[in-house]
């Protein structure tokens, strides 16, 4: 998959692409990146990206020609890939989101800054995502958070593919909690049956405490949920189980 990105700060993107998974990712050839500077396809001498707003008002505004300029490359050298606007003004960005893009041999992000783009801008995005109900002050962090979503979707990316599986949101629950070695830290001790070596009972007790976490801290994710009977039972076991 290529992650194709447009964007006025380059830079941003050199340390958080060569670490790590995203790098390894990219040594084996599974997804591979073209950051590309919107200021390359700006028109004047100055190579300006920015204006003033019409009708006034604070800040400066990223201009369409240069934006719309290197959409036009980006096609033109890779082929049409989806155009995604990162725009607080966006769909908020989900699993099922990331589940979705990973499936496309080629996306492009457009990276706002300033006050955000020219309204123009939209007519030739397919998409505009938000990473959450907050304010940054470019596309280019939500970029990167797409990315690493979206990338650890795609098969060969993660060693172990079935961290994807059992993970957080794959269903609308929270994953089950998780320990490593010591077994008892300053008198906190795993849960014994994870030592038990029984895998029927252990695969329960995962179940169940997702569940119990989903109940305690999301409760809003439990609208999606469809529990089966298994799931059903455990669910009252957990209810009956929370103090009052
Ligand atoms: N004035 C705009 C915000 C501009 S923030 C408004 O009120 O809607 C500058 C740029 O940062 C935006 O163009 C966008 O690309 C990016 N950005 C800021 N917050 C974001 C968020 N929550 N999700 C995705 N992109 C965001």
């Amino acid at each position: 998959m290529i992650f194709s990105v447009l964007t006025l700060f380059p830079g941003i993107f050199e340390s958080p692409l060569s670490e790590s998974i995203i790098k390894k990712a990219t040594d084996k050839g599974a997804i591979s990146f073209n950051i590309i500077n919107i200021r390359d396809f700006a028109e004047d001498i100055h190579r300006t990206c920015d204006d003033s707003p019409y009708g006034g008002g604070p800040g400066m505004v990223m201009k369409v020609e240069p934006i719309y300029k290197a959409m036009k490359h980006v096609e033109d050298t890779l082929g049409k890939p989806k155009f995604v606007l990162l725009t607080p003004q966006g769909k908020p960005f989900d699993q099922f989101t990331a589940e979705r893009f990973s499936k496309l041999s080629h996306i492009c992000f457009v990276c706002g800054r300033y006050e955000g783009v020219d309204e123009r801008v939209l007519q030739f995005v397919d998409e505009e995502i938000s990473v959450g109900d907050y304010v940054l002050s470019g596309g280019e962090f939500p970029a990167l958070v797409l990315i690493d979503a979206i990338s650890r979707c795609i098969p060969g990316v993660l060693g172990n593919e079935e961290s994807v599986t059992s993970e957080s949101f794959k269903e609308p629950l929270l994953e089950y909690p998780q320990y490593t070695r010591p077994d008892t830290f300053m008198g906190m001790e795993v849960p014994s049956i994870l030592l038990s070596g029984n895998h029927e009972e252990i695969r329960k007790w995962r179940r169940k405490e997702a569940i119990r976490k989903t109940i305690l801290k999301r409760s809003d994710l439990l609208n999606g949920f469809e529990p089966g009977k298994e799931d059903s039972k455990l669910m009252r076991e957990v209810m009956e189980e929370i103090p009052e």
